[in-house]
């Protein structure tokens, strides 16, 4: 086997290793993987790089324009996954648990493409939330926006995903136009290059977008600053130890941390034996237990059951592990491979005896375990460990020790409050799980356990084939947790995307908002120009454009004409009577469609032109009801633009209707497609 030389990618260079060489071994047969050694890898130029090249670089990009770059990029490693597939066998993984791993990680672009290019606008600037209004006339108003950071975000990744957890992370930040500093675990660094190493021979990042450590992060951490995000998945105490540099603090650099996590599952009191939520129970169990040979930050590591489920769901959960083959995971039929490394599976084997001390080991002996098709001596192979703790009061271990490996603990409870307060003792966790079919019990979970977990899974009969997994964390959910888990959260959508941006609160005049903001804001100065906004193509309208209609009065027989031609012969338009004994109404008035409706008569410009589609409405509200022999008039403003692609992009429009008296009677935001 050809030995791969891990390299650095620092300032648009790849630094071969050097200095002190560390030796990877392959988790499956212990020969020696990949060579790692940090070279002559200057943190100060890098983190320049990243500051003077790639931040300005991705900053000139609009969210769309970056998130297309991450669906080329997501396209490009799906096409080369095969090459990642081969290599992450010797980190212990099957090909199931190299899909979770790289098909994940190319999912997370995918999502964060989709996201940024449907829920982030056109543009650099984001604006977040609505407009405040300060006094009475509207002169001086306030809203809020986020900008990239302008530094550099670090990325320290854990050894069990090393594609996962480099694109789950670097997809919000690149969406946020922020360059990344990637530093992989050692222990599976060969796969996490090699994803690298695609990522930049796609030619599709801006120079300076990303770079890379293979070895140690010298003094990197001691050079950041209030623009920089330190981003780190791994063990509490190198989270602390790291959270601890005194410049982290002094900077008030962002630190996102997620790390070690005693996640909980509950067996619902109403999830029998004879539930599908109990069959769900055990197969997601012994998923949780073998998928990555438990290393799964997610991973269950304590199943808390009814007292009387304690002995049917360890028979049904060993009889399923009895049949899961461990081994060499390029054999046929493994279903679970090896730990990362050697020491690795040391790690483990010592948490495991710290929680054999407060609970008996009902399955898995290390000591009497051949793997298939595999070395024991060279390879970091154990079997599943499952325990049992029939006092969890009185056990603490068992809460607070993560045996990062196929071992979990099955504990029994007297009620759910009882369960919840077991779950709640891993003192702050990733996720928690309750297979229950009863909307109380699960409601009464949230209550009870939501403020301890940073996500709680809900399974039962319903859910189906479609259901993710306790496992799974999802690109469009927070992932991360309080407490022990690391206090930090990743991904969750656009949220992820802020932890790398800049809320910044703006102040000023309707115009010089509008200006900032690129959108139309009540009070600024519109732009009128005798054309009818309808008759300009997307290029042509400028936000702000804007025109007044003629005025249209409405008539009882308008009214009743609607009513029965619509079938909507509500009584406050059909019934003088009972209309004028509704606190809201005055006596019969028209309809709140009938008003969108003569709307859109007045300011539509009906031939054909630019205008290809109506399609939607948002923020509609009715203000003051309208009676017969009101007169409506329309202020039509193009409010904001999205292009969409080559031909044709979104129009945002404000639509406020008013009265004879100049009273708003109902305000709104049309959306119109149109042709570029
Ligand atoms: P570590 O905390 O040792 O390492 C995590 C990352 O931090 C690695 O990239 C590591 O690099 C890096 N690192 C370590 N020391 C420094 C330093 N001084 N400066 C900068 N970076 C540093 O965790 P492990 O990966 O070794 O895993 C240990 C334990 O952590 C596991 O057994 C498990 O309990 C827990 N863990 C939890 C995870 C979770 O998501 N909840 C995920 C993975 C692990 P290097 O590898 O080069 O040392």
């Amino acid at each position: 086997m050809t030995i791969m030389k891990l390299q650095s990618y620092a300032a648009g260079q790849w630094i071969a290793p050097a200095g002190r060489i560390s030796q990877l071994k392959s988790a499956v047969t212990g020969e020696v993987v990949a060579e790692l050694g940090a070279g002559d890898v200057s943190m100060a130029a890098m983190t320049n790089y990243a500051r003077e090249v790639g931040g300005p670089a991705l900053r000139a990009m609009t969210f769309h324009e970056r998130a297309a770059m991450l669906k080329r990029l997501a396209q490009y490693l799906g096409g080369r996954k095969e090459e990642l597939y081969e290599l992450s066998y010797d980190t212990g993984t099957t090909k199931l648990d190299a899909m979770i791993d790289i098909d994940g990680g190319i999912g997370t672009l995918f999502v964060y493409s989709s996201k940024g290019r449907r829920e982030l606008p056109d543009d650099v600037l984001l604006v977040d939330g609505g407009i405040e209004q300060f006094g009475r006339t509207g002169s001086f108003l306030g809203t809020h926006v986020c900008t990239s950071l302008q530094g550099v975000a670090v990325h320290i990744n854990a050894f069990n995903f090393p594609v996962w957890g480099m694109l789950e992370k670097l997809s919000p930040t690149l969406l946020a136009g922020v360059p990344a500093i990637v530093k992989p675990a050692s222990a599976t660094a060969w796969l996490a290059e090699a994803a690298f190493r695609m990522m930049v021979e796609s030619g599709i990042l801006p120079d300076g977008a990303v770079q890379f450590i293979a070895g140690s992060t010298g003094d990197l951490l001691d050079r950041l600053t209030c623009q920089d995000v330190v981003s780190f998945t791994g063990s509490a105490a190198t989270a602390q130890m790291l959270r601890s540099n005194p410049l982290i603090a002094q900077n008030s650099v962002r630190f996102i941390a997620e790390q070690d996590s005693l996640n909980a599952t509950i067996l619902g009191p109403d999830a029998g034996p004879d539930t599908p939520e109990f069959d769900t129970f055990v197969r997601e169990v012994i998923r949780e237990m073998t998928a990555k040979a438990g290393q799964k930050c997610t991973a269950m590591r304590r199943i808390i059951v009814p007292q009387a489920m304690m002995e049917p769901a360890i028979g049904a959960i060993t009889a399923r592990l009895e049949k899961t083959l461990v081994g060499n995971p390029r054999a046929e039929g493994v279903r679970m491979g090896a730990l990362a490394s050697l020491a690795q599976r040391q790690d483990v084997l010592e948490k495991a005896a710290v929680i054999g001390s407060e609970a008996r080991r009902v399955f898995g002996d290390p000591d009497s375990f051949s793997p298939h098709e595999a070395d024991a001596g060279q390879g970091a192979f154990l079997p599943p460990m499952l325990f049992a703790c029939d006092d969890p009061d009185g056990a603490s271990a068992i809460h607070c020790t993560e045996a990062f490996g196929p071992v979990s603990t099955v504990m029994p409870y007297r009620d759910l409050d009882h369960a919840l307060s077991i779950a709640n003792r891993g003192e702050g966790s990733l996720v928690a799980s309750v297979f229950t079919h009863d909307p109380a019990v699960a409601r009464h979970a949230v209550l009870s356990s939501g403020a301890y977990h940073g996500r709680l899974y809900f399974a039962d009969r319903d859910t189906g084939k479609e259901a993710t997994g306790h496992g799974a964390p999802m690109p469009h959910l927070v992932h991360g947790g309080p407490g022990r888990a690391g206090g930090g959260e990743e991904m969750g959508g656009i949220r992820g995307v802020m932890h790398y941006m800049q809320r910044t609160a703006v102040q000023g005049s309707p115009d010089l908002l509008a200006g900032i903001t690129r959108t139309f804001i009540k009070g600024a100065t519109p732009r009128t120009s005798g054309v009818h906004p309808f008759r300009m193509t997307f290029g042509e309208l400028d936000i702000g454009q804007q025109i007044r209609t003629a005025s249209r009065t409405v008539t009882l027989e308008d009214i009743e004409h609607f009513a029965e031609f619509t079938g909507d012969t509500f009584y406050a338009h059909m019934d003088e009577e009972a209309a004028a004994a509704n606190p809201f109404f005055p006596g019969r008035v028209a309809h709140g469609y009938l008003i969108l409706s003569f709307a859109a008569g007045l300011f539509v410009d009906p031939a054909p032109g630019p205008v290809l589609a109506n399609y939607g409405l948002d923020n509609l509200r009715f203000m003051k009801p309208v009676s017969p022999g009101d007169s409506l008039s329309v202020t039509l403003t193009a409010k904001a633009k999205t292009r969409r692609n080559d031909e044709y992009g979104e129009v945002r429009w404000d639509v406020e209707v008013t009265n004879q008296d100049g009273d708003t009677v109902a305000t709104y935001e049309l959306l119109t497609m149109n042709a570029m």
